[in-house]
């Protein structure tokens, strides 16, 4: 490859990039897109590829076409025409080979504001960390991945294969995006195919480790019916809020069996506590001086690979279940599924297109990449499971992603930059622009 660029000069198209990597992850954290109405983030990141002269379609959300899909997970919001967005860099000569970055563009919510710094779409930059929703999950690497496109057209250069860029809605609580355009390549519902790609990577906020493995996720959404009652005459009345204590204790005794060192998945061996059930929203209640009627419980639990979401979930149910029939077998248990409902994962780092990231990764860093057993779900797991292509997750290093004051590290996002860079040269070839 006699136009592949020296190390040196990427290094320095990268560096020279970094006021407008900075401001365009400022504009990107400003542009709002909690999960649902993701919108302005999808707009802005579309005019941004359109500007590189990129083939943009848009792939719409339709759940009728996703409901029998192994992967699909019962809608939060309605499909509502929202989109991802698919833009495809096409070489002049085919031949090289190809790579795609899939990244999300929806954010969870901020909590109270009051609780930031400063207002959490409004990004600053401070000691080096850019500050603000989704700047670590993660707009932060769908930028990187932009600017190691843009480095090599600063030096003259494209990618001699296809770079495709999916940026998907959805992720945080059902991954139907990334679903959405799977099923559309798989199904030649889309302008790309699935064959366009020979490796897909995606920059999530995991501090420049490759992705070894993930747990599978489920959301359940448990309502307690118990009976109400004047509170002077308390006895006569069943609580069901009290009875979530209960039963919330018993799911964490789950849990710990779960995490029983014996009890791990191989992939998690090494991993403290890989399994986290977690109680992320309660609700009940009417009136200080009444026993509740109801109350409701969003539950987000999780799973080693290899079980099945349905079967994690009755395992769950029934202990559920028969924890609220000791209490007292007139306390009504109802239990739904909206939201993920994912399986877990194991990646094959072995793969030559792994390989070469982790090469990359070395040609900037030095040494290894460190290889992460995630206790979280990714949109990985709808390539892994559904094709063959190679798939990890690799971006930069964030803090108190879903917390306060999230932000993501800038000296991280420049490696990132850089290593994906080296990728588009190494793995794809370059040609003359
Ligand atoms: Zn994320």
């Amino acid at each position: 490859m006699p136009l592949a660029p020296t190390a040196e000069r990427l290094a320095q198209a990268v560096a020279q990039l970094d006021a407008e990597m900075i401001d365009t992850l400022g504009a990107f954290v400003a542009a709002r897109s909690p999960s649902g109405a993701e919108q302005p983030a999808a707009d802005f990141f579309e005019a941004r590829l359109q500007q590189l002269g990129l083939d943009c379609e848009r792939i719409v959300l339709d759940s009728r076409q996703l409901r029998d899909s192994p992967l699909f997970s019962c809608p939060c919001d309605p499909d509502g025409g929202r989109h991802n967005l698919l833009a495809r860099h096409l070489p002049r000569q085919s031949g090289g080979r190809s790579v795609l970055f899939n990244g999300h563009l929806d954010v969870v919510p901020t909590g109270p504001e009051a609780l930031w710094s400063a207002p959490p779409f409004e990004p600053r930059v401070q000691d080096g960390w850019l500050y603000g929703r989704g700047a670590g999950d993660m707009k932060g690497g769908l930028v990187c991945a932009l600017m190691a496109f843009q480095a090599l057209r600063l030096l003259r250069l494209q990618p001699a294969g296809v770079v495709g860029f999916n940026a998907v809605l959805d992720e945080e609580n059902t991954g139907n995006g990334t679903l959405a355009t799977v099923h559309a390549l798989q199904n030649t519902l889309a302008r790309a195919r699935l064959s366009d790609f020979d490796a897909v990577i995606i920059p999530e906020p995991f501090a420049e480790t490759l992705m070894a493995a993930q747990v599978g996720v489920s959301w359940l959404t448990v309502t307690l019916t118990g009976r109400p009652a004047h509170v002077a005459y308390m006895g006569q009345g069943l609580n069901p809020i009290e009875a979530a204590y209960e039963l919330m204790a018993d799911l964490k005794r789950l849990e710990a069996e779960w995490n029983a060192p014996q009890n791990r998945h191989p992939a998690f061996k090494d991993v403290a506590h890989p399994i986290n059930f977690n109680l992320g929203r309660i609700e009940g209640g009417e009136w200080n001086s009444s026993v509740p009627c109801t109350c409701t419980l969003g539950l987000r639990c999780s799973y080693y690979p290899g079980t099945e979401p349905d079967a994690a979930v009755a395992l769950i149910s029934e202990r559920l279940r028969a924890r609220a029939r000791e209490l007292n077998p007139a306390l009504q248990v109802e239990i739904r599924t909206q939201g993920h409902r994912s399986p877990g994962c194991v990646y094959d780092l072995d793969h030559p297109a792994m390989q070469a990231l982790a090469q990359a990764h070395r040609t900037v860093n030095g040494r290894d990449p460190e290889r992460l057993a995630c206790t979280a779900t990714t949109d990985g797991r709808h390539f892994r499971l559904m094709t063959d292509i190679p798939v990890t997750n690799y971006g930069p290093l964030a803090r108190d992603i879903h917390g306060i004051d999230e932000a993501v590290s800038l000296a991280s996002m420049r490696r990132v930059t850089l290593t994906l860079a080296h990728y588009l040269v190494d793995w794809c070839g370059v040609e003359a622009l």
